[in-house]
């Protein structure tokens, strides 16, 4: 699965660094596959905020001596987005910031708020002028408006009245704020360099800055970093891990360790199950680059079938690109990738993807590798159908665009024009992630977008009507 569903967001933070930007920056390009639209970094010194905001990729935008220079400070945050075309708004950087009455505070946000609508609304009617689309500025007003005394109580008085998904930084003039949802349902942990605290979406972040992994931080954790060191708080009502399934399936990176767990080797696992649960007879297990690798390195080590790099990926094709014009549409797919015709030609392939979200980039490859000789196309999902859209901080199509929301797996596997289509089950993927069978009551992992059973509501969807805005994208950030 490429160019389908998009992660939204990554977060960065620094405290007590004399390369807190560069460091922000480097973490922030670590983080790039989590959000390819904009990044933004605020920078501290003393009580002076430093930021700069873009469009486009940290690498192309950050490292600059310029930019970095004005990036003065000892502490800094930083985040990535992703938004849909169209959905682009000036308005919508993060990290969102505001001067409040403690000073200077800035916040970035991972996730997706499911009661921002309501609050938004409230808080309008209450005077409120909001400045962006993005449900994170709800935030920053409730933090303003909280009538408690200190920062760290408005902050928590502000994170108890929202609901949803949402891994935090905070930066003010005394240091750093961390923050993940009681669920957790998106990955946040903390690190070490030197006497340096860094705090990411990823551990990957970590390693480009050579800073030590020390935790995660926990669901409903509150970290404090300032000048006396780390305090960890639990200000939340405890509730049952919710923790995305699909960061494992697809969108962590597969060098980054998350819960304990590392994502390459979780990916593996699924290829492994998939090939217990689905024995086929082939001459050659191929993934679609890059998100079906490995798995199917863990199909062809189960299977014993060999593993080919049937598809090549063209890696200088950026989201820049000239969009293909009418005459060229129908190369389509090859500007990104081409068969591997050596590896392929008369071939009985298996290929393995990570899940088929339209269906319009499967039914491409496969006939791909059909024009390149293939004898026999069996295609396999390294996760059950997905079924629902995400609430919770993964940019979706609507549910009639799922596919598989509304055509079976043999009407999907017609429409892609393969000769076999198999999918893992949902049980597979527990057993492949977590050794352990799901709890259909109450399952360990949010996996809405697999089972359509949402573990935390969704206040907004069941409509508030806005006032002011005919349409707010609450999924904008
Ligand atoms: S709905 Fe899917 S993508 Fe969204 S948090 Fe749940 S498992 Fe993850």
């Amino acid at each position: 699965m490429f160019d389908e569903l998009h992660e939204e967001c990554g977060v960065f933070a620094i405290y007590g660094s004399q390369d807190a930007s560069v460091n922000t920056a480097l973490g922030l390009h670590a983080l790039q596959h989590r959000g390819q639209e904009a990044a933004g970094i605020v920078a501290m010194k003393g009580e002076v905020a430093n930021f700069h905001f873009a469009d486009g990729l940290v690498a192309d935008n950050f490292t600059s001596q310029k930019i970095l220079k004005k990036l003065e400070g000892d502490s800094a945050i930083g985040h990535v987005r992703y938004s849909t075309a169209g959905k682009k708004n000036a308005r919508n950087y993060q990290p969102i910031y505001a001067e409040l009455s403690h000073g200077f505070l800035a916040l970035a946000h991972n996730g997706n708020l499911t009661n921002a609508l309501a609050l938004r609304k409230k808080l309008i009617n209450c005077g409120a002028i909001f400045q962006s689309t993005m449900d994170t500025e709800v935030i920053i007003h409730l933090i303003a408006r909280s009538q408690k005394n200190s920062l760290k109580e408005k902050i928590i008085d502000a994170t108890s009245q929202i609901e949803g998904a949402f891994s935090l930084v905070i930066i003010h003039k005394d240091g750093i704020v961390a923050l993940r949802d009681p669920h957790g349902v998106r990955p946040l942990s903390l690190a070490r360099l030197g006497d340096s605290y860094v705090v990411a979406s990823e551990t990957c972040a970590f390693d480009i800055i050579g800073a030590t992994f020390e935790r995660d931080i926990e669901n409903g954790e509150m970290i404090i970093i300032d000048k006396d060191g780390v305090k960890s708080l639990k200000p939340f009502e405890p509730k049952s891990p919710k923790f995305c399934i699909f960061e494992y399936v697809y969108f962590a990176r597969p060098d980054s360790v998350i819960e304990g767990k590392s994502v390459y080797d979780m990916r593996k696992n699924i290829g492994i199950q998939l090939a217990k649960e689905i024995k086929i007879e082939a001459d050659v297990v191929v993934p679609v680059p890059d998100s079906g690798v490995a798995g199917a390195i863990g199909y062809a080590w189960q299977s014993q079938i060999p593993f080919e790099l049937g598809i090549i990926r063209n890696h200088y094709v950026g989201r820049t690109f000239i969009e293909p014009t009418d005459r060229i549409r129908h190369f389509g797919v090859k500007l990104k990738h081409n068969a591997n015709v050596t590896a392929i030609k008369d071939k009985r392939v298996i290929l393995i993807d990570d899940s088929i979200v339209r269906g319009t980039t499967s039914k491409k490859i496969v006939q791909l590798i059909r024009d390149a000789g293939a004898k026999e196309i069996i295609m396999l999902i390294a996760s059950p159908p997905t079924i629902s859209p995400c609430f919770y901080g993964v940019d979706t199509p609507d549910k009639k665009d799922l596919i598989a929301s509304h055509l079976s797996t043999e009407e999907i596997r017609q429409m892609i024009g393969a000769d076999y289509l198999g999918y893992l089950s949902i049980d597979g993927l527990y057993k492949a992630i977590a050794n352990t069978v799901r709890n259909d009551e109450n399952p360990q992992y949010c996996d809405a977008c697999f089972s359509d059973k949402y573990p935390i509501r969704l206040i907004d969807k069941i409509g508030v009507e806005m006032p002011l805005f005919e349409k707010i994208n609450n999924d904008q950030k």
